[in-house]
């Protein structure tokens, strides 16, 4: 009998592993029974499923195609040429490196690749949206480069002028005051547009290169809803598994100049063999990024994430910044409840089917393991064919479970709902057994 929720397209040849086979179809249920709120998450295609469960995860491949330390592979070599150029086409980039692991150690390799032990780099604080590898004291980043940091303005009243984007005066005076080497753009926690020009031009004027992290907006900018950073920064490193919808995985773009630069400090300065399986599935979610239907796409997440946040304003949460513009919706709990933490509404939510993370707002006077906000996104729940209708839906439902968080039969009731709203967009309707 097949599963109800198949998790690959390749259940059938895991029979003979049953303890496995019964956690992966734990996982298919709870994947298609709840709602996947983490803005960080989506769901990829079955055809990105099944090049990232393929035999390329038997081959050694250290190197690059034409140069490679290893033999036989001649086909590998054509499939990261196709990944490649898929992805410089994609993004109108010069250069294009798909061997990165992940977001982190394609930043790491941005970093290798840009700068010398001790130098410089202006990033966005950690408490402000950014992200861990723009030197958090427990990263690797902060123990090998200097950073120092800008944020966002402050939070005003006036509902036009709300506040808690990026203070581009903070930037440049920074700037001016530190002299970074490397100026860096890109955020983790950030509900607004983030636009490269600005950054291009105080990076210029004190001499410094600039790197934009488009881990989240990478797929906003591909589906063309957000401006790209390419062409205006030295090099652009992003996640390929977040708004993009491929594999798990990194990528880094970069100009002819940095090529070589970029291509060393990635193999052999970070990384050993690539993982060719998922280099394959990135080339086929880069064609997918390509087609128009990847534009309405993206244009229906952020729709869908302003419909989400319309419904939370109405249910009485203060959004940081007022609203958003991209996929995610920063909700600060302490004006609906100055009890509730971070911490409980997301293990609440949790009982309740709504899958999302506890975040820090800017200032956040918790520590960022309890936190006063939540941070949702519509990325992966969009792919699933949901849209403004749900998601303002499920923006009910979220002030519904945390004002009902201690009475067990609004949870009880909450999580039937989901259940049922999840049973009509199932996120993998064309797997066998769907
Ligand atoms: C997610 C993220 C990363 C890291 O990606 P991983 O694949 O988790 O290593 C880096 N930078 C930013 C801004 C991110 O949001």
């Amino acid at each position: 009998m097949s599963p109800a929720h198949p998790a690959s397209p390749f259940d059938g040849w895991l029979t003979g592993d049953p303890e496995v086979l019964a956690l992966l179809g734990d996982e298919a249920e709870r994947q298609s029974t709840t709602l996947q709120l983490i803005a960080s998450e989506n769901f990829t295609s079955p055809a990105v499923l099944a090049a990232s469960g393929s035999i390329l995860t038997n081959k050694y491949a250290e190197g690059y195609p034409g140069r490679r330390y290893y033999g036989g592979n001649q086909v590998v070599d054509r499939i990261e040429d196709l990944a490649r150029d898929r992805l410089t086409a994609l993004f109108g980039a010069e250069h294009a490196n798909v061997q990165p692991h992940a977001g982190a150690t394609a930043n790491l390799a941005a970093y290798q690749a840009l700068l010398d032990p001790g130098d410089t780099v202006l990033a966005m604080r950690l408490d402000h949206g950014g992200h861990l590898t723009h030197g958090s004291p427990a990263s690797i980043t902060s123990k090998v480069w200097r950073f120092v940091s800008y944020g966002v303005s402050a939070a005003t009243d006036d509902p036009d002028k709300p506040g808690e984007i990026i203070d581009f005066d903070q930037v440049a005076d920074v700037a001016r005051r530190e002299r970074p080497k490397l100026v860096v753009a890109g955020s983790t926690a950030y509900a607004r547009i983030i636009d490269p020009l600005p950054f291009r031009e105080i990076a210029d004027s004190v001499g410094a290169r600039f790197l934009f992290d488009a881990a989240h907006p990478a797929g906003l900018i591909a589906g063309g809803a957000h401006p790209s950073p390419v062409g205006v920064a030295d090099v652009v490193t992003f996640t390929t598994h977040k708004t993009l919808r491929g594999p798990r995985g990194g990528a880094i773009l970069c100009t002819a100049e940095l090529a070589k630069a970029v291509d060393a400090a990635v193999f052999p300065g970070l990384q050993g063999g690539p993982l060719e399986h998922v280099v394959a599935a990135k080339a086929v979610a880069f064609a997918e990024a390509a087609r128009p239907e990847f534009a309405a796409y993206a244009a229906q997440v952020v729709a869908n994430a302003r419909a989400l946040a319309d419904a939370l304003a109405t249910e009485g949460f203060r959004l940081v910044s007022g609203g958003t513009e991209n996929h995610q919706v920063l909700v600060d709990l302490r004006s609906f409840d100055a009890d509730l933490t971070g911490k409980e509404a997301q293990e609440v939510l949790d009982r309740a089917g709504i899958t999302c993370n506890r975040n820090t707002v800017p200032d956040d006077p918790r520590s960022p393991f309890v936190t006063s906000g939540l941070r949702l996104g519509s990325a992966a729940q969009t792919t699933t064919g949901m849209g403004e209708a749900e998601m303002t839906r499920i923006g009910g439902l979220i002030g519904r479970t945390l004002r009902g968080r201690s009475d067990d039969a609004v949870l009880a009731s909450v999580r039937a709902e989901v259940r049922e709203l999840c049973a009509g967009f199932p996120p993998y309707p064309t797997l066998a057994g769907a």
